[in-house]
């Protein structure tokens, strides 16, 4: 554990992790201290379309991997916006290069 976010524990509901960003340039990955990252955007991510945020491969990775992370013990997430459930991380979002 890195400690430099804390957008996903065993408390947290997953929409949590998609307000962990928000929409704007450069990475927008929020760090625990309330700053963003501010490295240079390099994909944008988009929550099947309720949310798009831009993000350093860095983050985006780290944010796919806890999302799968936190997927794995459940059958499905629901996604808070829109209601809708997804079976797997990979049909909630796609991510683009920039
Ligand atoms: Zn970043
Ligand atoms: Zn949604």
């Amino acid at each position: 554990m890195s400690g430099d976010q804390n957008i996903l524990d065993e408390k947290r509901e997953f929409e949590d992790v998609i307000g962990a960003w928000d929409d704007s340039v450069p990475c927008l990955w929020r760090l625990a201290n309330g700053r963003n990252c501010g490295r240079p955007a390099r994909w944008m991510l988009n929550y099947h379309g309720c949310v798009r945020g831009t993000v350093c491969t860095q983050h985006l990775n780290r944010w796919v991997k806890r999302c799968e992370e936190f997927a794995a013990g459940r059958s499905s997430v629901r996604c808070s916006k829109c209601k809708r459930r997804f079976l797997s991380v990979a049909a909630v979002y796609s991510a683009v290069r920039i």
